[in-house]
């Protein structure tokens, strides 16, 4: 019989599996990589091979991912062994790379069993586990082409790297405390510490409340005991990060629940073998109020290294375990620039010689509705391909914050880790080195590149210099809006391809008529979008610095509702000359770019109510505005009007109604239950008013606002209750990471259509 498998089954132990369950069911043949997946011819009674395909599909390993089987009767050879033949030399092909994976159960065994030959080994890992992604240089993927190169196998290690029946066959990373990667603990000047157990002295720091640089599977993490209230006070001060959320490790799951409410499916995410960081609703503030300052979540995951497990071996329950960079600049994960980088905030560092080639984040998910749904894509996840049909093959180079790219070959478009703020210069670097990493492992040529609308954006700038320079022959450069960007992402990780109501609520975004959208109702396929709705425009006094500081915002809302100077003092507490510059701003209408983002209207409301003036981190107003959000169900008015052929949100009675509900002393958590059940009405009001004119009931949700729990559910809960089919993201994340997948979808398909 010969039987062909496709999906993800090279470099993740499909063929020592296949060639187990061949020597299982006493059968003969061999089994080979392909292009299109793995090739098995196997020869035996009937019955036995019947009973083999079905164990193929059974039992597939942990990491496989089957598409499609077929198999065909052909003539008998005489074959008396089984073997696993070298790889069909094939052209062209697309391979599927596997994600890093976390740590196996068996792996686990290994390293707490005092009688293994790989106890207390921080890198250990085999077939079904450990680092992948990250460490591949170039394709195909075997050991010389990965960082593990510098290491050479001990004699034991390469016994269980050529035995296919053993879990360790062909395990690229395959390592031992005999040949393989090191720890070692220094100081932050440097001076490599003298005691006999590393390990042990850095766990014992970190009880003592120090700051530990860690490297682990794809970069360095910062690490300080979460129970200790000074640890993270300091990191945060050296880190210049006051207030956003940091993010946990806990050794277990009795410890998460200590902490954090989870069900079933987010247990299951916690005890996968991705290992993101998870949100889960916060049980109280057990843990230290600066863990996780004004928000409703802790980011929560479990070790997912040898390594994190060795660190927890103790009586650690939950460390804190962020991302180690300098703000705004990309994850460390090299040892020099990281230790250079890091010595001002890192008491100590434990670092390894295993390299990383290319450094992910750690991604961070969480649960809504029943669905597990991705706010950072980076480990874990990358680089596994979303299917797309019927567009060129293209690059698409994102928006500007939460940067990814994409890139497509055929059918399989694959978007890349989430890279960060492009305005950043260590960003962009990484940025360019990400482009020509995924160009080179997928053997790619671009026929077109793609970026958003605005002419500011640094990845607009490298769309020119990509032309300019004429780095690609023959290449087109295509511009596409951005908000069509982010309804295109969502429709293509739920296949449709037909005309829909896209809702696009976000932050900020270049529109087509040169204004700030963000509180967008699209008319659009795959191809075109016409803009039939929005929220009424708003200045924004000082452009980008009405961004960082919400104050501004309210102010101009007051100002346009014609509220004196008083009251504007009065309840947004800023002081008389700063605010008499920005009264003037809108006066002259210098540098007030005009907007209708939702993200903007909630900074309005959040300032307004006195909850937040200035942010320091993004969406922090947004996010404090939906922690405060309490229980209520009432609404306040809006007005919806047609200008020309848009409906017009109109939110002055709104912002009126909040200014006297604060002024009269209602609490804040009404006001936002209010606000929010605001948004959610008009919402709906909207949808229903374009279906009746347009006859179409396919409602797109999408944008980082739908971040926002309370809107997400009331909005996808409203419509479909009124009978809108709705359509929401899991896999692509809904704010600005998703974009270049956006991006790759439209403009492959309208080239497409020119040629
Ligand atoms: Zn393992
Ligand atoms: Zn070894
Ligand atoms: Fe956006």
């Amino acid at each position: 019989m010969r039987i062909n498998v496709e999906g993800i089954v090279q470099g993740v132990g499909f063929r020592p599996f296949i060639y187990r369950m061949a020597l299982k069911e006493n059968l003969s043949g061999w089994v080979r990589n392909t292009t299109e997946g793995v090739e098995i011819e196997a020869e035996g009674g009937l019955e036995r091979l019947k009973h083999f395909c079905g164990l193929i599909k059974e039992e597939v390993p942990p990491l496989a991912r089957i598409k499609k089987i077929t198999s065909k009767n052909i003539p008998v050879k005489g074959d008396y062994n089984f073997d696993i033949k070298e790889s069909k030399k094939t052209r062209d092909k697309i391979a599927m790379i596997s994600p890093d994976v976390a740590i196996c159960n068996d792996c686990i065994k290994d390293i707490t069993d005092p009688d293994n030959r790989r106890y207390m080994y921080p890198f250990t890992n085999c077939t079904n586990c450990g680092p992948r992604f990250s460490l591949i240089k170039e394709l195909p993927y075997d050991r010389p082409r990965t960082t593990m190169k510098d290491f050479n196998m001990c004699h034991v290690c390469e016994r269980e790297y050529s035995d296919p029946l053993d879990r360790r066959y062909h395990a690229q990373p395959n390592a031992c405390s005999e040949c393989g990667p090191q720890i070692w603990l220094t100081d932050n000047r440097g001076n490599i510490c003298s005691s006999d157990n590393q390990l042990n002295t850095a766990v014992e720091l970190l009880r003592q409340g120090e700051i530990i640089a860690v490297k682990g599977l794809s970069g360095f993490h910062l690490m300080c005991d979460a129970e200790n209230r000074q640890v993270i006070s300091r990191l945060r001060r050296r880190k210049e990060r006051p207030d956003k959320p940091l993010a946990l490790m806990m050794d277990n799951l009795n410890t998460v629940s200590q902490y954090c409410h989870f069900d079933k499916q987010e247990k299951d995410i916690l005890t996968g073998y991705r290992k993101p960081i998870l949100l889960l609703d916060k049980k109280g503030e057990e843990l230290p109020e600066n863990v996780a300052p004004g928000s409703k979540y802790y980011g929560v995951m479990l070790p997912y290294t040898p390594l994190h497990y060795l660190i927890f071996n103790s009586e650690l329950k939950a460390l804190v375990a962020t991302s180690a960079n300098i703000t705004g600049s990309p994850i460390e994960y090299k040892n020099r620039s990281g230790f250079n980088k890091l010595k001002k905030i890192a008491d100590y560092f434990l670092f390894h010689n295993r390299k990383v080639y290319l450094p992910l984040d750690d991604s961070v998910v969480r649960v809504i509705r029943g669905q597990e749904r991705v706010i950072r894509r980076a480990r874990g996840y990358v680089p596994e391909p979303v299917q797309v049909t019927g567009i060129e093959d293209g690059l698409a180079l994102g928006a500007e914050q939460k940067n990814t790219i994409c890139i497509n070959r055929d059918d399989f478009a694959f978007l890349s880790q989430h890279l960060g703020n492009l305005s950043n210069g260590a960003v962009y670097d990484n940025y360019k080195f990400t482009i020509k990493h995924f160009k080179d492992l997928y053997q790619f040529k671009p026929a077109f590149v793609t970026h958003d609308l605005h002419p500011d954006y640094q990845s607009t700038h490298h769309a020119d210099f990509m032309i300019s320079n004429n780095c690609e022959e023959d290449i087109k450069k295509l511009e596409v809006q951005h908000h069509h960007a982010h309804i295109a992402s969502c429709m293509v990780e739920n296949n449709i391809d037909e005309k829909v109501i896209g809702l696009a609520f976000d932050g900020t975004g270049m529109g087509t008529d040169g204004n700030m959208w963000g509180g967008e109702f699209l008319l659009c396929d795959l191809k075109n979008s016409n803009r039939v709705g929005h929220l009424n425009y708003i200045r924004m006094p000082g452009g980008d610095k009405a961004v960082r500081e919400p104050w501004r915002m309210a102010v101009s809302y007051l100002n346009r509702l014609n509220y004196d100077k008083k009251v504007m003092i009065n309840i947004l507490d800023v002081n008389k000359e700063e605010l008499e510059i920005v009264l003037e701003m809108l006066e002259k209408d210098l540098n007030c770019v005009k907007t209708s983002s939702i993200g903007r209207l909630f900074d309005t409301v959040a300032a307004l109510i006195g909850l937040r003036r200035v942010i320091t981190y993004q969406a922090q107003a947004a996010v404090e505005l939906e922690a405060a959000a309490g229980d209520n169900k009432e609404t306040y008015n809006y007005e919806i009007k047609k200008q020309g052929d848009k409906f017009v949100i109109n939110t002055d009675t709104v912002i009126k109604s909040i200014y006297n509900d604060y002024k009269n002393k209602v609490n804040r958590s009404i006001i936002s239950a209010k606000f929010h059940n605001t948004v959610i009405g008009f919402s709906l009001t909207m949808c229903k008013l374009l279906r009746n004119t347009y006859g179409i009931d396919r409602v797109v949700l999408s944008g980082g606002v739908f971040q926002n729990e309370i809107l997400f559910k009331g909005i996808s809960r409203n419509l479909t209750e009124f009978n809108f089919s709705v359509y929401t993201h899991a896999e692509i994340p809904c704010n600005d990471g998703g974009i270049s997948l956006g991006q790759l979808i439209i403009a492959g398909r309208r080239e497409r259509r020119n040629r």
